[in-house]
């Protein structure tokens, strides 16, 4: 037996030990009587405050506590007072015990409504409602366009932004010393691809392989090197349709030209076309419409010509069916080109179309 709990009393120990306890507990006193003084506490707070109390349940409770070691006592003081002794022992740890579960108790509802309150919504305050977006108006006019073709009888083919010579000029017919091919008016990746400067890429790719029969229009982006100004921009949107099949005519083609800008523009709509030359369509033609706003009377828009040009057209070349697969002799067809982006800032009376890819959203907004 140690020395020195020898000559102490096992009584005095006892008492010392729930003093000791006492005092350490009287910080946390308060939360049992009061739960004024719980309220005013915030999350973090109670947490901290609920630590303590384990760390004082180790200090008084545990293995190495003065309660445990009073424990040991019992069976070394004297038989009669053995059992006294046992009691007053059994009393402090009944008492300690109780009085840090209650608190824990106390401490632990608290915190469950506290993180209860914190996670849930306050209905009074005044609802934040998301920003809904819309289409950008280029895309708005896009869909319009396909919704059209859709209707005719049209699928809608995409295809990919960078091409190899092959698809963006020798399968188009555009020949060697052609000035679409020099460097001063493609962008060349450093590997010697092209970024296509026309969606007629698309129609070979479609040709070769669907075949024929095929319609289709293929709306996307093209890159050209212009110098940015109101009516140019390096990048743009274009839409190509392609219609091959047995017996197709130009009488098709100016049927589904007229049609088409009758649904855009208005049943008034009249179409006209003008000869031009593209490499890859023979004949070739210009196609232009009655002004949108002033019927052909004259306007800002349409500089007072009463007519918008819009885009190319023109029965596919032969070499373009072949180099695609498709017999020349046997199937025939049409395709034309317009620019999406010119189409949108001639509704919207833009009077510059790079406004449409700055995306300034002061700008865009007004498209809503
Ligand atoms: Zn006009």
């Amino acid at each position: 037996m140690p020395e020195g709990q020898s000559q102490q009393d096992p009584k005095l120990q006892v008492e010392a030990a729930r003093k000791a306890f006492e005092q350490e507990f009287e910080r946390f006193a308060g939360f049992a009587e009061d739960s004024g003084t719980l309220r005013v506490l915030d999350l973090s707070s109670a947490e901290a405050q609920q630590r303590a109390l384990a760390d004082l349940r180790t200090r008084h409770l545990g293995k190495k506590s003065a309660l445990a070691a009073s424990k040991k006592m019992v069976g070394r003081v004297p038989a009669d007072e053995r059992a006294a002794f046992g009691q007053i022992v059994q009393q402090n740890d009944a008492e300690i015990t109780g009085k840090i579960e209650h608190v824990e108790q106390i401490l632990k509802s608290h915190l469950e409504s506290a993180r209860s309150e914190r996670e849930a919504i306050d209905v009074t305050l005044p609802g934040r409602r998301p920003r809904r977006g819309h289409l950008h108006p280029i895309t708005v006019v896009r869909e319009r366009i396909e919704d059209i073709f859709v209707s005719l009888g049209y699928a809608i083919e995409d295809g990919r932004e960078i091409e190899t010579d092959f698809y963006n000029f020798d399968a188009l017919n555009i020949p060697d010393n052609h000035p679409a091919r020099a460097a001063q008016d493609t962008f060349y990746t450093a590997d010697g691809f092209a970024l296509r400067s026309q969606t007629s890429t698309v129609q070979i790719h479609a040709m070769q392989r669907r075949g024929a029969p095929l319609r289709m229009i293929a709306p996307g982006r093209v890159f050209r090197r212009d110098t940015p100004d109101p009516t140019h921009n390096p990048m743009f949107f274009q839409v190509e349709g392609l219609c091959v099949d047995r017996g197709i005519s130009m009488a098709h083609l100016k049927g589904t030209v007229a049609e088409f800008l009758r649904r855009m523009f208005g049943a008034q709509t009249v179409t006209r076309f003008r000869p031009s030359y593209f490499p890859f369509t023979e004949p070739s033609a210009e196609f232009d419409f009655s002004c949108f706003k002033c019927g052909g009377a004259g306007c800002r828009i349409c500089k007072n010509s009463g007519w918008i040009e819009l885009g190319g057209s023109g029965m596919v070349h032969p070499n373009v069916l072949r180099g695609a697969g498709v017999d020349p002799e046997e199937f025939s067809g049409f395709a034309f080109g317009l620019g999406i982006d010119r189409m949108v800032a001639l509704m919207y009376g833009l009077d510059d179309i790079r406004l449409l890819f700055e995306n300034d959203i002061r700008f865009l907004e007004q498209f809503d």
